[in-house]
């Protein structure tokens, strides 16, 4: 199996900020695995929260070359050799698990969902709106709706948190999701809580910094909305450690390694009784191919990453209000249309 790969500069359509800062560009690393006159593709998103860069992802790729072996079928024993190696660099083990599964795919002419036994990926996903003055909110909010969104991702965790949200509740009555990104302190947490509760969200995101997630046990009973943890939750053994301590965790295949893990996860939480979503970063729809085709594992579905884009590179996903369609091509069913 012969690995290369490229860098791409993603831009959002509008500057991304959450409570943990802004973004107006995106770099991410398109791989492409190839074997037998096949090429499989995947997008690596190293994420600074869990000490990755594109830098430490390159030399990742490197050394994982010696570990591939010569039968790109064999997808979970490669990953669980490169977990076992590289466990602090799972985004770059997530493009390679991608790649793995749409070689496999392309081979045998059939969509990695079909590989995989599940039903064809169709699945109304949230659309995000980040941090931002009251009118830029106003703006955004309206233009989501106007292009047929019907469930609303908003980042919480800024001084016009309420602002925000009343003018979003004045026009839109569907399914709000809030994430504050860590945003709050233990002892804050429960006012703000309770506070939100007028607001009626569907869930409730990563209220707490990551590390105080056994604190998330005492927001559960205000039942103001099911508590999510998302950056607490990286690999399948956080989903034992939080069990109890939170209603549900969301999964993202750059956090966790890739679809052989997220599968993993999905199982796991499922045992017990937990909500499951999955998420992404903002990407290409390279990395939203993937997470679309397990999305009918999940109850809730957060992967407009590349909807966010002024300049997605590549093509395979439709939109129909709130709902993403992944092509019937074989592999992950995604092509670079400008790389
Ligand atoms: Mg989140």
């Amino acid at each position: 199996m012969k690995l290369s790969w490229q860098r791409q500069t993603l831009h959002p359509k509008h500057k991304f900020a959450t409570s943990q800062g802004v973004s107006e560009k995106r770099v991410t690393i398109v791989l492409r695995l190839e074997h037998d006159g096949i090429e499989g593709m995947g997008e690596i998103i190293p994420s600074e929260l869990y000490g990755q860069t594109l830098d430490s992802a390159e030399e990742t790729l490197n050394a994982a070359r010696e570990f591939l072996g010569d039968d790109p079928f064999v997808i979970e024993p490669i990953v669980q050799r490169l977990i076992d190696r590289f466990d602090g660099q799972r985004a770059t083990i997530d493009g390679i698990d991608a790649a793995l599964h749409d070689w496999c795919g392309k081979k045998l002419e059939i969509p990695v969902w079909r590989l995989l036994g599940l039903s064809a990926p169709k699945k109304q996903t949230t659309f995000t709106i980040g941090i931002a003055d009251t009118d830029e909110i106003r703006e955004k909010v309206d233009e989501a709706l106007a292009a047929g969104f019907d469930a609303l991702k908003i980042k919480v965790g800024a001084p016009n948190d309420h602002e925000t949200l009343t003018y979003i509740r004045s026009v839109f009555k569907g399914p709000l999701f809030l994430d504050a990104n860590q945003a709050w302190k233990p002892e804050e947490a429960p006012r703000r809580i309770v506070e939100l509760a007028r607001f009626q969200p569907t869930v409730i995101e990563q209220p707490l910094d990551r590390a105080d997630w056994q604190h998330m046990v005492d927001l559960r009973r205000f039942k103001v909305a099911p508590i999510i943890a998302d950056e607490s939750c990286e690999r399948p053994a956080d989903v034992n450690r939080l069990n109890g301590f939170v209603d549900g965790i969301n999964i993202k295949l750059n956090k966790c390694g890739g679809i052989c893990e997220a599968r993993r996860m999905i199982t796991l939480a499922r045992g017990f009784g937990m909500t499951v979503m999955l998420g992404c970063f903002v990407s290409s729809s390279l990395a939203i191919a993937p997470a679309l085709t397990i999305a009918s594992l999940v109850d809730h579905a957060d992967l407009d990453g590349a909807l966010l884009l002024a300049d997605d590179p590549f093509a395979g996903i439709t939109r129909t209000g709130s709902t993403l369609q992944l092509s019937d091509r074989p592999g992950l069913g995604v092509w670079p249309v400008s790389l």
